[in-house]
């Protein structure tokens, strides 16, 4: 039974590499049968927030990644920790460090000093024929794992081949603080062990723990999970994305306009390919997904693309969800839909045009209100003799019974040959005089939606 998790520390908002770790431990789990896990590590006590766990579960709803159990919280679970460390200790496997603080930082200068890397120096740690100092007064002590001293840790990473770090370059971690409350890579390891995870899948910045968490799994004799490191998700300029410079909070993206099925789509291209295929569902995906087709080198984050995608999934989006989508972002600019047409019916004439939900909204407003036009725009089709020829189309307009696009369209040609004029002498001043802008769909379409009094009313008005 394949086990994954997604285990994010509740210290801000949900991160778009975030997402993407989620969405491949996720398809990683549907795809084999298994279950996927949600975790929330939140044993920094200072750094997680309520706001933060509440972004966190509000992202996962939003793109819609299902977890079959969870969300756990590891501050839920500080009598398992401190039972298992106890157990540690009872081993052998750890071993109570009564160093002050000064004393570590009179350790790491001498070794800065001397030019080495600066480590704990084991001054604590047990051995055969080794005699500790009694433990000082007052000193409340850390717990320390007893890191192997030589040896390497070696794992296959799923995603990138074979890592070895050598024992020698890890140090005694501690594993519980002063207070009694363990720290973050021990917290890791039991909750991996409890939870009976079977696959590690999560950025590669966690690379160094790796070897720290093995280590501690095999004292405690549990069973290795499988890791996949996943490499890092960089701008366009190759750079670690970062909140300053680059949307990185899912919430942006939903701000953004962007649809969750888009982002998803573009999140799952980001580091994994099959062929060419670019526009595919999350069932696609999870059918294609495997971890050895996963990338082992950064991926650039493509605006441009992510775009593209959500254009082609506001096509298909059915139009009673885009109507929902969109009818809050009218209202935000001041927009009443009641009194004008369908939204759905405008939203299915624009759609095809636009790439986000917002510059959707934007189009829409001139249905439920006439945009005051580019004065560039007026002065251009709508000289004295153009209005002269809008007010004879408005009695043409005002005559017809039948107010369809269909009947509108068909008193563009005998107007037009009347007139002596091309069709754009009509359309172009027609746009303006009644969208305030003259980039709109087939004119006949949106005049038939805007409906005969409001178009009436806005030709009658224009300039006055
Ligand atoms: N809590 C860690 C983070 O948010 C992830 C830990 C893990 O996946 O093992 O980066």
């Amino acid at each position: 039974m394949i086990r994954t998790r997604f285990a994010p520390s509740p210290t801000g908002f949900l991160h778009i590499g975030g997402v993407r770790t989620a969405l491949f431990s996720w398809a990683f789990a549907r795809k084999n049968k298994g279950s996927f896990v949600l975790r929330i590590e939140d044993t920094d006590l200072e750094r997680s927030t309520p706001e933060s766990v509440k972004a966190i579960l509000d992202g996962m709803h939003w793109v819609g990644l299902d977890y079959d159990e969870g969300p756990f919280y590891q501050t839920q679970r500080f009598d398992r920790y401190k039972a298992v460390i106890r157990q540690l200790l009872d081993a052998g496997h750890a071993y109570l460090c009564y160093c002050s603080r000064e004393e570590l930082e009179a350790l790491r200068a001498g070794q800065e000093e001397r030019g080495e890397k600066p480590r704990y120096d084991r001054r604590w740690r047990p051995e055969e024929g080794k005699v500790l100092p009694p433990p000082p007064a007052g000193v409340e002590p850390v717990v320390r794992f007893r890191t192997p001293l030589s040896g390497v840790v070696a794992w296959e990473d799923a995603v990138k081949g074979r890592i070895e770090i050598s024992n020698e370059e890890l140090d005694d971690l501690i594993i519980a603080r002063p207070d009694g409350s363990p720290t973050y890579n021990f917290c890791v390891v039991v909750d991996d062990w409890d939870m009976q995870i079977t696959h590690v899948i999560r950025g590669d910045d966690h690379v160094n723990n790796t070897p720290r968490q093995i280590n501690i799994l095999q004292a405690l004799g549990a069973p290795l999970p499988v890791y996949g490191h996943l490499p890092m998700i960089l701008n366009a300029d190759g750079q670690k994305m970062s909140k300053r410079r680059d949307a990185v909070s899912v919430v942006d993206y939903a701000e953004r306009g962007i649809l969750p099925e888009a982002l998803l789509n573009y999140l799952a291209r980001l580091g994994w390919g099959h062929g060419d295929d670019e526009l595919f569902d999350m069932a696609q995906f999870v059918e294609w997904f495997d971890l050895d087709a996963v990338s082992s080198s950064p991926s650039r984050f493509d605006g441009e693309k992510l775009l593209w995608l959500n254009a082609q999934y506001l096509k298909s989006a059915s139009l009673d969800r885009l109507a929902g989508l969109v009818a809050p972002r009218l209202a935000a600019a001041g927009i009443d839909t009641a009194a004008g047409p369908a939204l759905g019916e405008v939203i299915a004439l624009l759609r095809e045009r636009v790439q986000d939900l917002n510059a959707l909204a934007l189009e829409c407003d001139y249905f439920y209100r006439r945009r005051t036009p580019d004065e560039a725009e007026v002065a251009k089709h709508l000289g004295d003799e153009s209005r002269a020829r809008m007010a004879r189309f408005a009695e043409r307009l005002a005559a017809l019974d039948d107010w369809s696009a269909a009947s509108i369209h068909e008193l563009f040609k005998p107007f037009c040959s009347e007139e002596g004029i091309k069709m754009g002498l009509l359309g172009m001043p027609l746009r303006i005089l009644v969208c305030g802008t003259a980039h709109t769909p087939s004119v006949d379409a949106v005049l038939a939606l805007i409906g005969k009094q409001q178009v009436l009313e806005r030709m009658a008005a224009f300039g006055s």
